[in-house]
């Protein structure tokens, strides 16, 4: 598919992929590929990884979507027109509904969709399809954090500080991310941290970003601190601890007497019911469950404490990833993570804080503007009557017409299904459609197997995606949209930074924007709700419907974004309230919580958690943990990467690392093919021995699908608070194929 360039052919932009929204500049010439080459941007300064520099190579992948597909009556996927598929969307919705009721139709979002689309796609749910069954796949990515920091500050801005600000402090310690493999361009901002040894990174596997601390590979140690790397400390804890972990990290910090008093009495509230959680969880104690030894534990409360600036130290961190909030604890370990940190005087000071590493591209912004089940644009509350009356006043329609809280991204998809049953949705609760948008579901989704048999069981599936991913092979319509260098728009960086997505190539074929779809469902279904199509009109809406709310952007537009840009400035982090009375527009606020917390007292809250253990611990028929991740070559479901030829060649198929003391165990060879089975399925790929592992465990990559999807194994277990399955520790039998 040559590209045709619209307008200027060199635009400034982002990468299409991670949180880090590195900037890149991209050049098209007419029959030519797009031309990409970074730029000089805070989060990035000019560097790319792998999967960047490629990036263009999806928007001609070969298997591009370019028209609508409708499935016919032989069960093939055949081209259609713009106005058959969407006549066959609409008219099925009414039948369903009018059959079953507005619940039965349901929406899955995404976190990679413009804050736009995000937007635009709540509205469609709350106002045209009146369904409460909305939401996105930031349930797996960042709803444990988000839940932990909403109830600790009051408000859930991944970074509240620019990531940047990480060069100065003395330690950082990094809970569950590897971010040396999944945003390497992030590591330069820990060149500092690693300089003065302060580096401590909490993974059961030696990750590329473990190895950053120049820790020797060694099995873990007893006694004492053990062999400390040059440049920081690597635990390596049992899967389903980190909770343990940092429980006993504060045991050491309030028994040693290193916490922030004054901080903690003026600032927080609730530090004694956490100081009477943690006294029972000494290092000693902790070993026995997590197997980090006690000296260590010891040595890396110190380490934090030293770098707080209550002891004179340049600043400390705490930042939390998706290897410590996929889990059924991951709201109480977010708690806990902040808990430290709030006891060590951290958040809202100069210099240091709390943080959580958001992964999808705008899975910061996905999750502010409406897509989310229980949320309103302006990341309010759906159930708070004023936020209601806001966003009905911006959309046009009766408070009382938006629905209520919907089900979270996992129940949801376990309710999928019932084909051709009679009863409806009040009487089975079961959505008999479903609409997805930039999701791969059946690859992504824990417990994949029965993902997919319910989507297979569902009245209608429609996918809008831009390549033919595993999901979209299922459905009964399959709508091909726009993508990043094909369209304008907006994305939130990981900390908060609002930027611009920029167009230089035309859509290929039919491809149409999501903004364009919804607008013509919306008509072709009889609302009287207006969608703009222009994304700089629906950015404008966007930001009246967020003001006042936590994410507010109502001083932002597409144009000032442009400006700020222009003048050399680097995006403007949210919130930016309009100017009102003062005529000055607002400057944006890089660093939260300076004086006060938004909550109503303005402290934060210490919350006490306690650890009860992963869902499916490991047991005789199942004794080895299996944690899931990324690698560096590719990203999320692999729809995109997988189609890019160096990536694929790079590394073309699943793995599972493990132990070479649990090879020879199990007996099975380093490249000897193993099949993992838990309480789900099954999965095979090939064995990888290696010593970056605890010898307890094994890691397999969760980017591809079929027969090689490790989420076939995973369990949909859910985080009771935020519900955030369990992705990052399951049990499993691990035998060659031979014998099993
Ligand atoms: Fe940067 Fe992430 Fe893109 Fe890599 S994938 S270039 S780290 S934004």
């Amino acid at each position: 598919l040559p590209v045709t360039p619209v307008g200027a052919r060199t635009a400034a932009t982002h990468c299409p992929y991670c949180a880090l929204q590195c900037g890149m500049s991209l050049t098209a010439e007419p029959g030519r590929t797009v031309d990409v080459t970074p730029r000089q941007f805070p989060t990035n300064q000019g560097g790319l990884c792998q999967k960047g520099w490629t990036s263009a190579a999806v928007l001609d992948a070969p298997d591009r979507l370019t028209t609508p597909l409708l499935r016919g009556g032989d069960g093939e996927l055949r081209p259609a027109s713009w106005d058959d598929a969407l006549d066959v969307v609409a008219g099925s919705v009414t039948r369903i509904q009018q059959v079953h009721g507005p619940d039965a139709v349901a929406v899955f979002g995404g976190g990679g969709l413009t804050n736009e689309k995000a937007y635009a796609l709540g509205k469609f749910a709350r106002t045209v399809l009146r369904t409460a069954n909305i939401d996105y796949n930031g349930r797996f990515c960042m709803a444990s954090a988000a839940a932990g920091a909403n109830r600790a500050f009051g408000v859930d801005r991944g970074l509240p500080f620019p990531l940047t600000d990480l060069a100065g402090a003395d330690a950082v310690l990094l809970l569950g991310s590897n971010l040396a493999e999944t945003m390497p361009p992030s590591v330069q901002h820990l060149a500092g941290v690693r300089s003065r040894g302060g580096l401590v990174v909490v993974d059961p596997r030696r990750s590329a970003t473990a190895a950053l601390t120049g820790e020797p590979d060694d099995l873990p140690v007893t006694g004492g601190a053990g062999p400390v790397g040059d440049q920081g400390v690597h635990l390596q804890p049992v899967p389903g601890t980190d909770l343990v972990v940092l429980l006993a990290l504060l045991h050491v910090v309030v028994t040693e007497g290193l916490l922030d008093g004054e901080y903690v009495a003026a600032r927080t509230t609730g530090f004694d019911d956490v100081r009477r959680a943690v006294a029972a969880w000494w290092p000693e104690r902790a070993e026995t469950v997590c197997g980090v030894p006690a000296g260590r534990l010891r040595h890396v409360a110190r380490v934090l404490a030293a770098a707080s600036p209550a002891r004179g130290g340049a600043g400390a961190y705490v930042l939390t990833g998706r290897g410590v909030e996929q889990s059924t604890q991951g709201t109480a370990t977010v708690t806990a993570a902040i808990n430290l940190a709030l006891a060590l005087g951290l958040p809202g000071r100069p210099g240091s804080g709390y943080g959580a590493i958001t992964g999808q591209g705008n899975g910061q912004g996905g999750r502010e503007h409406g897509q989310k089940a229980d949320q309103l644009p302006g990341y309010r509350k759906i159930d708070d009557p004023a936020a209601r009356a806001h966003v009905a006043a911006v959309w046009g329609v009766d408070p009382a017409s938006i629905p209520g809280p919907g089900r979270p991204a996992v129940e949801l998809l376990r309710s999928l299904g019932a084909r051709g049953a009679a009863g409806t949705y009040a009487e089975d609760g079961r959505p008999r459609a479903l609409l997805v948008h930039g999701s791969n579901l059946v690859v992504s989704a824990p417990d994949a197997s029965r993902v997919e048999a319910n989507l297979r069981a569902l009245d209608l599936l429609v996918v809008c995606d831009v390549v033919p991913s595993e999901t979209a092979l299922l459905a009964d319509v399959v709508l091909p949209v726009t993508q990043w260098a094909e369209e304008e728009g907006t994305m939130t960086s990981l900390e908060g930074r609002v930027i611009r997505r920029r167009q230089v190539t035309e859509p290929p074929g039919e491809a149409r924007s999501e903004l364009w779809v919804l607008a013509e469902l919306a008509r072709r279904l009889g609302s009287t709700v207006v969608f703009p199509t222009e994304p700089a009109a629906v950015f404008d809406e966007l930001a009246r419907a967020s003001a006042g709310g936590a994410a507010d952007y109502s001083g932002l537009s597409h144009a000032r974004l442009d400006a700020d840009e222009a003048s050399g400035g680097p995006g403007l982090f949210w919130p930016v309230p309009a100017a009102g009375a003062s005529l000055s527009p607002h400057p944006g606020t890089p660093r939260l919580f300076l004086d006060r917390f938004p909550t109503p007292d303005g402290r934060a809250r210490m919350v006490a958690v306690d650890h009860v253990g992963p869902s499916d611990d490991v047991r005789a028929d199942a004794p080895v943990y299996l944690v899931t991740g990324r690698v560096l070559q590719h990203y999320q479901s692999g729809a995109q990467t997988r189609r890019v030829p160096e990536l694929d060649r790079s590394v073309a198929a699943p793995f599972v690392e493990l132990h070479p003391v649990l090879g020879v165990r199990l007996g099975i060879a380093d490249g000897e093919r193993v099949r993992l089975t838990s309480r789900r399925g099954h999965v095979e790929a090939s064995a990888r021995w290696t010593d970056r592992i605890r010898p307890d465990t094994v890691f397999m990559p969760f980017h591809w699908g079929s027969a090689g999807s490790v989420n076939r194994v995973t369990t949909d277990a859910t985080d009771p608070v935020s519900g955030m399955p369990e992705f990052k520790v399951c049990a499993v039998d691990v035998r060659s194929v031979k014998r099993a």
